[in-house]
């Protein structure tokens, strides 16, 4: 199977979710990364580390990614017979996959969370939070485009070396390649990765406000762990929407997962049931999460998480 993988390099490295393809590209046999960026030597060696033999490098200089990407990566497919294409499910990710979609007209299959080739390009999603799996076969002309939600699998180095790396050059576009970046902000962020991070304090609309969302970061604190919140949380504006876990926000898959006053919609689960140990806390005691937690306390949130930061502080 001719495998390519979409990587976008991010402060000089590559992009998490490429790396986490590759360690599933790998073994469908020899892989090619498809990488915009600025092309550093870290990026490549990362992309080598798991598992890339050819890195072909896209410049975007200040362009908007999305057009150049998808045309060059369309030329690039269709001169080396890719059979298979995956994506991450960034935001680079998503803008490229569908345009290259439209350019070759082939479907994009999304949210997978595993990929098989036997033959065909199977693809498994998830659906109603997760209870039921989906599994998709790619018919018709290659390639199959794919996005894979983020740690669908793990990322893990092969021990392979530097990977050859060609450099693509920028397609004539016309306008669609006239729209440039003016200006970007990095958002201000304390504490771990919510993606990485080894535990992750979750709160909900059971918080009751934003003054009382202390206690969920107090708690963060003497864990140093991540702290996380639903849709509801950021639909009232009580924190950045960065924060938010689920369906329509991050995955996040800690050893530790906390949550204080999250019901357990299907929405938010698809985002954290894979976590290793689920602690809920929750005054009713009939409330979803329980059934996706491994411990559960039944109480109020603002007399529960206290004492547990209260305890780690006195530890
Ligand atoms: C298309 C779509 C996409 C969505 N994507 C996401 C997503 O990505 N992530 C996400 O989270 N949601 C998402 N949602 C929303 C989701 O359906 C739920 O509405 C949301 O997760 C509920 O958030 P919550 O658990 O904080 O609030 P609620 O459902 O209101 O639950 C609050 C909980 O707090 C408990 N509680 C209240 N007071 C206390 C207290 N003092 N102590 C202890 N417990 C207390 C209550 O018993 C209740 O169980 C999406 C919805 C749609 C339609």
């Amino acid at each position: 199977m001719t495998t390519w993988v979409f990587s976008e390099e991010i402060d000089g490295h590559a992009s998490a979710s490429a790396l986490e393809l590759l360690t599933k590209a790998r073994t469908f046999g020899d892989t090619s990364v498809f990488h915009i960026g600025a092309g550093s030597d870290a990026a490549y060696a990362e992309l080598g580390a798991h598992g890339a033999t050819k890195v072909h490098h896209l410049t975007i200089g200040d362009r908007l990614p999305g057009a150049p990407a998808a045309a060059a990566l369309a030329a690039l497919a269709e001169e080396h017979g890719a059979e298979l294409i995956m994506f991450g499910m960034g935001n680079t990710d998503r803008d490229v996959a569908g345009r290259l979609s439209a350019r070759i007209g082939r479907p994009v299959l999304g949210n997978a969370v595993d990929v098989t080739v036997d033959g065909s390009v199977r693809v498994t999603s998830e659906i109603l939070g997760g209870t039921q799996a989906v599994v998709t076969e790619a018919t018709g002309s290659a390639p199959a485009l794919v996005l894979v939600r983020s740690k669908a699998f793990p990322a893990e180095p092969s021990g392979e070396g530097v990977p050859e790396v060609t450099a693509v050059s920028m397609p004539d576009l016309g306008h669609a390649g006239s729209a440039v970046i003016t200006e970007s902000h990095v958002e201000e962020s304390e504490g771990p990765d919510l993606e990485v991070a080894g535990v992750v304090i979750a709160g909900g609309r059971g918080v009751g406000s934003a003054e009382k969302w202390v206690v969920i970061e107090e708690l963060a604190s003497q864990l140093d762990a991540a702290v996380g919140a639903t849709r509801a949380v950021i639909d009232a504006g009580w924190v950045p929407s960065r924060l938010q876990i689920g369906q329509t926000g991050k995955t996040v898959k800690p050893d530790v997962y906390i949550c204080a006053g999250v019901s357990g919609a299907m929405q938010h689960l698809v985002g954290m049931k894979d976590s290793g140990t689920i602690i809920a806390i929750n005054k009713d005691a009939e409330a979803p999460i329980f059934a996706a937690a491994d411990l559960g306390i039944v109480g109020d949130l603002h007399a529960v998480v206290p004492k547990l930061t209260e305890a780690l502080r006195n530890r």
